[in-house]
């Protein structure tokens, strides 16, 4: 079988360098650039298996155990844990490394301008599974997408701690975050669906400085989140299997957090597994669709949440100090599907009042 995997960031890297371990699957992998430079929180949410793997690459820079979740710079709830949900990963690395270990074990990894990455295909061979990996970027031009800008700057700031403040009128966010906790480096930032570019930078501009006080700016970067890209798996044509996405092309994006790393990651995994199964093409996809329900949920269930947050405007705030503190435990662990919603509804019917 031959695996053509377009998109090598997180979720693209790890399933090339899965795949690459597997003697019978010819595996090819194709991305416009060679260094991964796009910006993040570099937050990964931890789930055993993401815990091993980014401590055996090296890659983990902070651990997050206290969390403020703010609305409109009013805090709604905090907590510390002696155990992290969160690490805080250099990113370009961690993309670096499961692109070299899949290229030792074999895999072919070609970089070409973006028009030409539009002409690899399978070839019409049948045995051949084409995968998109290109992140936001493939629903750019058909959907609505937060620009979201990262500054990397030397401060003073608890580097066990994240900070998450929700501006649901503006439909977003602001966060600070540790990026490397010996260096004394801090992750900030923020992305409004609601308001241009240079609103966002003002704001975070502004927020730091009254938060912080100075800092060294070490880098500046933005790039767009499909917060509200199609959720869509299995890609078909005319009834055929035309291909497979993992990671933010799929839709595993959680809008209310604009957390894809996890999402990415497992997508990967998930897909793994289901070609390692083996069977047709069609039966491969009905596999990672099976395996990917949880995702989907989640993915769903925090577009429905960013539409409730947008929609409730200056009532969110009242709305997020009635949510049970174990919602908020959830959330940072990022367990919310369209399933919990129902039961978190249920057991709070108070609720009802802001969702009719
Ligand atoms: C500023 C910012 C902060 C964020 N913070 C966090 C966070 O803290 N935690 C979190 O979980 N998520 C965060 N996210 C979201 C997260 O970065 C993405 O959801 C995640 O990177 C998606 O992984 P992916 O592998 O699907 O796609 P990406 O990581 O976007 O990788 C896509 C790859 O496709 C390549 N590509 C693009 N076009 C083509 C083409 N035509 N042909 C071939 N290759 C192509 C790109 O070069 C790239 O290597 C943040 C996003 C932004 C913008």
């Amino acid at each position: 079988m031959k695996v053509v995997v377009k998109g090598l960031g997180v979720s693209g890297s790890y399933l090339l360098y899965r795949l690459s371990r597997e003697a019978d699957i010819e595996v090819y992998g194709y991305d416009i650039s060679k260094k991964y430079v796009k910006p993040c929180g570099d937050a990964v949410t931890l789930r055993p298996w993401i815990r091993d793997l980014l401590e055996e690459l090296d890659v983990v820079r902070a651990s997050v155990t206290n969390y403020t979740v703010k609305v409109e710079g009013k805090t709604v709830f905090e907590t510390s844990l002696e155990r992290p949900y969160w690490y805080i990963v250099d990113k370009a690395l961690l993309v670096e490394k499961l692109r070299d270990r899949a290229t030792n074990n074999g895999a072919r990894i070609k970089y070409l301008r973006p028009h030409d990455t539009e002409r690899t295909s399978c070839n019409r061979s049948r045995d051949c599974i084409m995968v998109d990996a290109r992140g936001p970027f493939p629903h750019v031009k058909t959907t609505k997408y937060v620009i979201a800008i990262r500054y990397l700057a030397i401060a003073d700031w608890d580097m066990t701690r994240a900070l998450l403040d929700f501006y649901p009128r503006d439909g977003g966010l602001f966060w600070i975050f540790p990026a490397n906790a010996r260096e004394g480096i801090v992750n900030f930032g923020g992305g409004f669906l609601n308001r241009p570019i240079n609103y966002t930078e003002a704001f975070v501009k502004k927020y730091v400085k009254d938060l912080l006080g100075s800092y060294d700016l070490l880098d500046k970067r933005a790039s767009p989140i499909a917060v509200f890209s199609p959720i869509r798996p299995v890609e078909k044509n005319a009834g055929k299997i035309r291909k497979l996405r993992i990671g933010e092309s799929a839709g595993f994006i959680i809008s209310t957090a604009g957390e894809g790393n996890r999402p990415g990651l497992e997508s990967a995994e998930a897909l793994y597994n289901a070609i390692i199964e083996g069977g047709s093409p069609e039966e491969i996809a009905q596999g990672y669709s099976r395996r990917v329900r949880t995702l989907v949920s989640e993915a769903k269930a925090s577009r429905y949440a960013l539409k409730l947050a947008i929609r409730l405007g200056s009532r969110f705030y009242d709305f997020s100090r009635s949510l049970p503190e174990e919602f908020w435990y959830t959330y940072l662990q990022s367990k919310i599907t369209i399933g919990y919603l129902v039961k978190i509804i249920l057991k709070n019917p108070g609720l009802l009042r802001y969702i009719i």
